[in-house]
């Protein structure tokens, strides 16, 4: 039976070194801020941005909800990016994606100030990711390494195989994983021989967005597995991209779903506003 990676144990460790660093920070007057905002009444965005707003609290920094309607224009969420860009109580804005279909998200994240872009997701912040050198790394990418890091392995020289290459997930994992020396190939829904790519993986990561879609013939004995995915089953329950009851018996290491990458993402996201905090007050 493989290793439980304890997504939960590893975040909150994370909150409590942010929290601890945000008390240092208040103490020479700097107070990190974050700006949440929510457009429309999507359940899955409203759950996320309550999780985050409840995370700043744990971890002492302020945050700004903004809850607009479905049928806000795109020109009216622009100029309140413009209103946060220029607000010197906010160090972070998260815009929740997906936003209602009337509205150009790469507009809306190329409007938010790199700085202030703790999602990582605008062009500036890509491209130093894609050249190793970076301020802020996206928040489930970054919570996957740390994942990795936790379970021990080095990841230099090491196989790793990346399933999706969505701009949020899998396109900055891989990136990651190359930044550290590991050998990496990206999956995708045209890849051919999957399976065979995925069993020569030392180091798997499933962003994928379907239920079980890693079986146990397609692991090598003693993989690390990250289960990016987050799938609601018939019973309602949520489950990951990985046969996870399977591939446990299997693999190294293993992330469930719940109780994996999940909780990571959310204390990634706390741990770059601290970032922004302090770049924003010329202290990184
Ligand atoms: P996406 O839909 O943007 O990308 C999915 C990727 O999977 C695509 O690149 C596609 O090429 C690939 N894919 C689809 N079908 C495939 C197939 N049959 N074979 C191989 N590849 C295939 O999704 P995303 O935003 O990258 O998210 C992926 C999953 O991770 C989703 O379940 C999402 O809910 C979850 N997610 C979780 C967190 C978290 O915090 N835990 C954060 C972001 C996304």
């Amino acid at each position: 039976m493989a290793q439980l990676i304890d997504g939960k144990a590893v975040s909150k460790q994370i909150k409590e070194e942010t929290a601890k660093e945000v008390l240092a920070l208040r103490e020479q007057g700097i107070v990190p801020g974050l700006a949440v905002v929510l457009v429309g009444e999507d359940p899955a965005s409203k759950v996320y941005v309550s999780n985050k707003q409840k995370a700043c609290k744990a971890c002492h920094i302020e945050s700004f909800g903004y809850v607009l309607p479905e049928d806000t224009k795109e020109e009216e969420l622009l100029q309140l990016v413009e209103t946060l860009n220029r607000d010197d109580k906010v160090n972070g804005i998260l815009v929740q994606l997906p936003l209602p279909k009337h509205i150009d998200e790469n507009k809306i994240i190329n409007a938010i100030s790199p700085k202030k872009d703790v999602d990582a997701f605008h062009p500036v912040n890509v491209g130093k990711i894609m050249i190793g050198d970076y301020d802020f790394l996206p928040c489930t990418p970054a919570g996957c390494m740390a994942l990795i890091d936790s379970t021990g392995v080095d990841i230099s020289g090491k196989r790793c195989v990346v399933i999706g290459r969505s701009n949020i997930v899998g396109k900055p994992m891989a990136m990651l994983l190359l930044h550290r020396n590991g050998t990496v190939t990206i999956c995708h829904s045209k890849t051919k021989n999957l399976p065979e790519i995925c069993r020569q993986a030392d180091i798997l990561v499933a962003a994928v967005g379907r239920e079980k879609f890693v079986t146990a013939d397609m692991v090598k004995e003693g993989a690390v597995v990250i289960d990016v995915g987050i799938n609601r089953m018939e019973n309602g329950k949520l489950c990951g991209d990985v046969d996870f009851d399977a591939v446990k018996e299997k693999c190294a290491a293993i992330t469930p779903v719940p109780g994996g990458v999940g909780p990571m993402t959310i204390a990634m996201l706390m741990k770059n506003t601290v970032t922004a905090a302090k770049i924003q007050n010329s202290m990184k």
